[in-house]
């Protein structure tokens, strides 16, 4: 993606050509290109026009909207009014530079703007006579979209009839059609479990379902659409504002997104922009930027349009998640389960704020699936804390050389085989704890946040303790010798004494850390708080029978398979005898009281706490027997919210009328169960 020509007249020939297929292909919904990529060279060309004016061509990417239509899946449909793109600014000062640039246009900056998510999905424009749905279209270059009537009807959030008995006589609306992350995961391994297609991310599946050949398939994918303008009002109100207009879609039975806002200057936009941008990814569907718009439809009437966007409103874009690099290779890890996990080896890429050179490729099937190949140009997404992973190749750029990947039949690290048992996703190392990256891997997670948590002890200790020779299993945690460490460089006193009392503090977590941290198949944080609440420690537990451990409530019989055939494996019966006798607490006095002073109570967390972070809160919530969930939902008892908390989740237990309490009422609550704080909760769930 580099410059590889110095002449500009050459360089904008070769930058529109690029643009323009880049374009058709996304616009087939077969993007060959990540966004800001292609986005970067726009601005390239762009600013190659700005310094020749001469080489702008009508027809350059740069002067026009999306792209043509293919009338061999859909009949072309001209527009009542031509549809447009937005122009787009990356910071706060562009911002700054678009009210300048009205204001010079207007006499004096205009004041009064709405604020909208902007929505990434499908642009499409409806049309209603009298009330009643005549047509649905794409955008398509704007002049001319594609007829995609049926499979828009198929839209619940589409009015087929308008709520009104006055309704105008003609009314064009936009709106982006989009599909939820839930709806897209849930496609995704819909698609996956028949052997198709993957689609590359919420946009495109959005894009795809909408324009089906088969209408009854468009039905299948659960797809919404938020209307954000109207194009065409006769015989209406007389509406004065974006927002009145809003309002009135609304009262039409037009779905108008909720987060939208109407703001007075530019402060309160950037406020705006950067609680967006920070709430970007509880958001349960994808954005990629604001829409600002002048408020005043006088204001915007007196704007106008440039040839592709009109001048009272801008895209501010979201820094990109997506970037496309080269795949230098596939390599595989081995977890602590054995599970061999395929990652991409990646030219180095900055995105979505940070630089990577490796990124998951989930499992075997995934890369089948995704049909990536080593050499390949792919995309990688990386978006908020999640690991980076690569997207899908950009089939349309193969050369022919790259190779196809397939799982190795012997481990990298401890050479004995691995297989993929039948009916399972993925393979495993069947070397047990004897392969290395096995055993750092539970040794690792031993020590971690969800096991432990001995502070000090991550990866580059572990390394370090097995380089030495100072510990082969968990257990040797509690045995070695600490003063050893004195002798590597980089370890004194300080460092030695404070690792040596994180060793002896953990010795006292609750024991449903410890069965956590033993690392068993489907036992997680969850799970071995029941067991332990139940049996009351680790031995009564190990001694139990598959049947006992499957009565408890919430354990099925996989789980206590996986229980059952962990104690008796002779191996893991004596790393538990070393863990007792080196001290580390086996069993739990179970203070029934406590045990169920929450039940029947939902909380959801956010926000920042002091006393708690988002696991001990769960934790501490799951230990008297309450739930602790993600999202706000009618069965929520109370939102706790802490400082900067999700908007989204307050406006929803605001909608919902769901109780929101402080940290200091959490801990009350905690102490005392939901009693404490009067009359403020509903009573528990039954
Ligand atoms: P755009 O997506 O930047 O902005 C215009 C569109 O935003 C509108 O048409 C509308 O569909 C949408 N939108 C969402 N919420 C809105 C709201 N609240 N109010 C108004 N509009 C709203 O511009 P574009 O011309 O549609 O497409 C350009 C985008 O497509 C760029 O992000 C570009 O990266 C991407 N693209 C990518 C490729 C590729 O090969 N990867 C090719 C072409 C275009």
């Amino acid at each position: 993606m580099t410059d590889t020509t110095t002449d500009p007249q050459e360089r904008a020939i070769e930058l529109r050509k690029r643009l323009t297929d880049y374009a058709r292909l996304y616009y087939l919904d077969e993007p060959t290109i990540a966004d800001a990529d292609y986005d970067d060279l726009m601005r390239e060309l762009r600013s190659i026009e700005e310094q020749h004016p001469d080489l702008v061509t009508p027809d350059s990417p740069t002067q026009t909207v999306g792209a043509g239509v293919t009338e061999s899946t859909f009949a072309a449909v001209e527009h009542l009014k031509p549809l447009f793109s937005l122009d787009n600014a990356d910071s706060i000062s562009n911002l700054e530079s678009w009210l300048a640039r009205m204001g010079r246009q207007l006499g004096e900056p205009p004041e009064g703007f709405s604020c909208e998510l902007k929505i990434d999905g499908l642009a499409v424009v409806l049309v209603y006579e009298n009330g009643r749905l005549l047509r649905g279209a794409t955008r398509g270059d704007g002049v001319t979209g594609e007829d995609i009537t049926a499979n828009l009807r198929t839209i619940g959030d589409i009015p087929r009839v308008l709520d009104s008995d006055d309704p105008p006589s003609l009314l064009e609306v936009r709106g982006e059609v989009y599909m939820s992350y839930a709806a897209f995961e849930e496609l995704n391994e819909r698609q996956a479990a028949e052997g198709k297609r993957l689609f590359a991310n919420a946009r495109n599946a959005a894009a795809g379902s909408v324009r089906m050949k088969d209408g009854s398939v468009t039905a299948t994918r659960k797809l919404g659409i938020w209307v954000y303008q109207a194009g065409i009002i006769e015989n209406g109100p007389e509406l004065a504002t974006h927002i009145e207009t809003m309002e009135y879609l609304g009262s039409l039975g037009f779905v108008i997104n909720p987060a939208s806002e109407h703001l007075k200057d530019l402060e309160a936009v950037e406020e705006y922009v950067t609680r967006a941008e920070k709430e970007r990814h509880s958001q349960p569907y994808q954005t990629d930027g604001v829409v600002i718009k002048v408020d005043d439809l006088e204001l915007q009437d007196r704007l106008g349009f440039t040839s592709r966007a009109p001048r009272w409103a801008i895209a501010y874009k979201f820094p990109p998640e997506e970037r496309t690099t080269t795949l230098r290779d596939i390599m595989i890890n081995i977890g602590r389960t054995g599970a061999a996990t395929p990652f991409a080896v990646l030219e180095p890429v900055f995105v979505g704020g940070a630089n990577v050179s490796m990124a998951t490729l989930h499992n075997q099937d995934q890369v089948a699936l995704k049909d990536v190949r080593i050499g390949d140009e792919v995309i990688v997404r990386r978006a908020g804390d999640v690991i980076p992973e690569v997207v899908g190749p950009v089939v349309a750029g193969r050369t022919g050389d790259e190779k196809v990947w397939s799982m190795p039949t012997e481990c990298p690290f401890c050479g004995n085989p691995i297989v993929r048992v039948d009916g399972e996703a993925v393979a495993r190392c069947t070397g047990g704890y004897e392969c290395p990256s096995r055993l750092r891997e539970w040794l690792f997670h031993f020590a971690s946040r969800g096991g432990l948590d001995i502070e000090h002890l991550g990866y580059k200790t572990i390394d370090l303790l097995l380089e030495q020779d100072l510990i082969s299993d968990p257990s040797d945690i509690f045995s070695f010798d600490t003063d050893e460490l004195l002798e590597v460089e980089g370890w004194g006193a300080t460092s030695v004494g404070n690792l040596r009392d994180a060793i002896e503090e953990a010795k006292k977590r609750p024991v449903p850390r410890l069965l956590t941290a033993l690392g068993i198949r489907h036992v997680g944080g969850t799970v071995a708080r029941r067991l332990i609440r139940h049996f009351g420690g680790l031995p009564a537990l190990l001694r139990a029978t598959t049947e006992k451990i499957a009565e408890v409530e919430g354990i099925g019989g996989v789980i206590a398979d996986e229980v059952r055939e962990w104690a008796d494996d002779l191996q893991n019966r004596e790393l538990v005898d070393k863990l007792a006798a080196a001290g580390v607490r086996m069993t739990e006095d179970v203070d029934e009281t406590v045990g169920e002073l929450l039940a029947g109570v939902t909380l959801v967390v956010t926000g920042t706490l002091d006393g708690f972070d988002r696991d001990t809160a769960k934790t501490a919530i799951e230990e008297r027997g309450g739930k602790a969930t993600g999202s706000v939902s009618g069965s929520t008892t109370a939102l706790v919210a802490g400082a900067s908390p999700g908007g989204a989740k307050v406006r929803k237990a605001e909608e919902l009328g769901v109780a929101q309490i402080d940290e200091e009422m959490f801990v009350r609550l905690l102490a005392e169960g939901p009693s404490a704080l009067g009359t403020l909760l509903p009573p528990p769930n039954p």
